[in-house]
């Protein structure tokens, strides 16, 4: 069974209106959270467990720890990442389309935790629509008196997948080309204008006012516990997972952490046409693929990571038993090829031999060698760039090659 935090109330018609996300319990977080010292704030989510939900699935109490405290950096900005870009993911548009109140609640919870006085929603370029609303419940929240003496802004991006990424999405806030910083120092120490800069992405600011109203162990518990035996962090609460590809209902599903696989798919109608799962992609494009053998693999950030795939930003992609996997690898290259900011050189060369050795591949022209160069020029880029695109340029071919060697051995001479 689903467990809903952020969708609970998706069903209500004018969930993106001040009045009614507020009838609904809305901004009783930030009502709290102002009564609460910022080290409270602090705590009571560094017990919750939260981990980023865009994609790295750093723990967030432990990311705000690192910055310097108050009197020593007093210029300091909260931002949130709303470059959604990664191809198979779609739940942070849903999220600001339905509930905008609820990022605007939880970035003036954070902004409040980190003692900042400015805050941004940086917003991909091609969002239109959820750039209007958000727009719009800025301003009512701002006409309210509840931004108080933070200064929220939101800014557009101009379409680049790269900004996706913190220290691009800085480098473009700032008017500069989107070109990834080389951590340390990470953003929390030199991050926008130089200032310490604490950037979450928006569903996991959403997450905050449920938090502050129910508690940090309220939301540990429903999801995955940490393991210390193990030295497994956990990863509390739920996730919003964009589901899409071979299925009869795609759509947005909100499910706790550890919910396995199947349960996801089965809530999204199964595989559409009664045929059987090949594969799934499991948090985004640039997420290794699990197997049909891996379904019962439980959805949370150790799990995923521990048969070599991510939670991501919780992009499941189901392809049915009619797909090539080499084809679905040679779309996500071509894709990451293109988007590819030129900085480092594995990723730059790479990621275009990739594409083109799979291209050629898939016009029946493929050689002997390919298979070890598909291999070789991975194994060359992941680990040896400067962020987690060039990283995914290694990984996602050769997790398919892993998982799915016949649709790849097919393409060359035996
Ligand atoms: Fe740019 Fe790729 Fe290097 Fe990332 S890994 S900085 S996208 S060239």
């Amino acid at each position: 069974m689903s467990t809903k935090i952020l969708t609970q109330h998706f069903n209500e018609p004018k969930l993106h209106e001040l009045a009614t996300y507020r009838k609904l319990g809305g901004y009783k977080g930030l009502e709290k959270a102002l009564k609460m010292k910022p080290a409270e704030i602090a705590a009571e989510v560094a017990k919750s467990n939260l981990r980023g939900l865009g994609g790295a699935g750093f723990p967030v109490g432990g990311k705000w720890s690192t910055m310097p405290p108050a009197d020593k950096a007093p210029e300091r900005y909260v931002v949130a990442n709303y470059d959604e870009s990664e191809p198979g993911c779609f739940k942070d548009r849903v999220l600001g389309e339905r509930a905008p109140h609820q990022i605007i609640e939880g970035l003036l919870i954070a902004a409040h935790a980190v003692s900042a006085e400015w805050a941004f929603i940086f917003i991909r370029g091609e969002y239109g629509i959820p750039f209007k609303i958000l727009e719009k419940a800025i301003a009512e929240a701002d006409e309210a008196g509840l931004t108080g003496k933070v200064r929220v802004r939101l800014m557009r991006g101009a379409g680049a997948y790269i900004c996706g990424l913190d220290t691009a999405l800085l480098e473009t806030m700032e008017g500069k080309k989107a070109w990834p910083r080389q951590p340390p120092p990470f953003p929390t120490v030199v991050g926008l204008m130089g200032q310490p800069t604490v950037v979450n992405n928006v569903e996991t600011l959403a997450m905050l006012p449920h938090i502050i109203v129910n508690g940090g162990d309220w939301f540990a518990k429903l999801g995955v516990l940490p393991n210390p035996e193990k030295k497994l962090p956990g990863s509390g609460g739920t996730a919003v997972y964009s589901v899409s590809g071979d299925v009869e209902k795609p759509g947005v599903y909100e499910f706790a952490m550890g919910a396995p696989l199947r349960a996801i798919i089965d809530a999204a109608g199964g595989v559409r046409g009664g045929r059987k799962v090949k594969a799934v992609i499991p948090g985004g494009a640039s997420t290794p693929p699990l197997s049909a053998s891996e379904l019962d693999t439980p959805m949370d950030f150790d799990s995923l990571r521990s048969v070599g795939s991510f939670l991501g930003a919780g992009g499941v992609i189901v392809l049915d038993e009619t797909r090539d996997m080499s084809e679905v690898a040679h779309n996500i290259e071509r894709f990451l090829a293109h988007e590819s900011c030129g900085q480092c050189t594995p990723c730059r060369e790479g990621s275009e031999w990739t594409t083109r050795i799979l291209g050629r591949m898939l016009e029946g022209k493929g050689t002997s060698g390919d298979l070890p160069n598909l291999q070789r020029i991975g194994e060359n880029i992941t680990g040896k760039v400067i962020c987690a695109l060039g990283d995914t340029v290694g990984m996602v071919t050769r997790g398919f090659m892993k998982k799915f060697p016949d649709d790849f051995k097919s393409k060359v001479p035996a």
